[in-house]
């Protein structure tokens, strides 16, 4: 396939690069960020998208999508397929499948989890919206860039799944690292704590499989001084977008709320930024009631 990328930046160049590997043929442009090697470089946006069969988007946010979407509509040729694998807010989901559908082209919004490490070794999980048509010539590059593909509904399915499972996520994670906290000032040892909530009904991914706490359970990023993993900084960017789409659905999230400040005050006002998500352990081990 001929293939545009646009945004190589920490999760979109080693996409771009299992592509080519995979025998496609790669047009990339970045603002900022040099094109991963066997990657061309276009001049712009719309020069990388021109011709291409599928063009893909990794970008920070919903605004820039939509400027980007703009730019590349015009020039993609009819029955194009618009691939965003950004994580950006519902309504810019939507907003640009309804752009590229007035253009003549079809899109998909697929957000992906898994994290660089994913990206790097093409084992991200794809959650995609979009017709099923498009998800279906999707197909063969889900295939090369992730393990695991779910097409959830229509333009914006993928992007709300994203945010719900993160919401699910960061509350869970807060959940974990504030039961292990109240578990150090009883007294109770760190590794019993794992052994019994990990097989009882407490037990989650977080706990099981990603322990915020240090030579608990299986490696996670506490074992590496909580660096990322996945950072606090784009778990706060996440849980925002749930929050954004909540008020727009009039979805009452107490707890998606109370998480969303909790990460909002580790990573602005606190040293949360730049590490990793289960950090929240320390931040709560240091901290009294009042
Ligand atoms: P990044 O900041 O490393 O990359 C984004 C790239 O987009 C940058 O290189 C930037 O120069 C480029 N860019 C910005 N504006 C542009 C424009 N107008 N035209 C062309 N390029 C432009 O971010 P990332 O970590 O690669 O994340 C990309 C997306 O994937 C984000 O939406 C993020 O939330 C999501 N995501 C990231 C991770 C992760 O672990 N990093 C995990 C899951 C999802």
């Amino acid at each position: 396939m001929k293939i545009g990328f646009i945004g190589l930046g920490n999760m979109g160049a080693p996409m771009a690069a299992n592509l080519v590997a995979a025998g496609h043929t790669v047009t990339g442009f970045d603002t900022a960020a040099p094109c991963p090697d066997g990657v061309s470089s276009a001049a712009s946006a719309a020069d990388a998208a021109a011709n291409a069969d599928v063009v893909i988007t990794m970008l920070p946010n919903g605004a820039i999508l939509r400027s980007v979407a703009a730019d590349i509509h015009p020039t993609m040729r009819a029955g194009a397929v618009h691939l965003d694998c950004s994580t950006v807010d519902v309504d810019s989901a939507r907003t640009v499948a309804e752009a590229a559908r007035a253009a003549g082209l079809d899109a998909v919004d697929a957000p992906v989890s898994g994290g660089i490490g994913g990206a790097a070794g093409g084992t991200l999980t794809f959650m995609a919206g979009g017709s099923t048509a498009a998800f279906e010539a999707c197909v063969p590059l889900f295939d090369i860039m992730g393990q695991k593909a779910v097409h959830c509904g229509d333009a914006g399915a993928g992007q709300a799944a994203k945010i719900c499972n993160n919401m699910i996520l960061a509350i869970t994670m807060i959940g974990t690292c504030e039961a292990f906290a109240l578990a150090d000032k009883l007294g109770l040892d760190r590794s019993k704590m794992f052994d019994v909530v990990s097989t009882s009904s407490g037990y989650s991914w977080t706990m099981n499989a990603y322990c915020p706490a240090p030579g608990v359970g299986p490696q996670s990023p506490a074992d590496n001084d909580y660096k990322p993993g996945f950072a606090a900084d784009l778990m706060l960017k996440d849980l925002r977008l749930s929050q954004q789409a909540a008020e727009g659905a009039d979805a009452d999230t107490p707890l998606g709320a109370a998480a969303t400040e909790l990460y909002r005050s580790f990573v602005e006002d606190e040293d949360g930024a730049g590490r990793d998500f289960s950090a929240m352990l320390p931040r709560f081990s240091a901290r009294s009631r009042g």
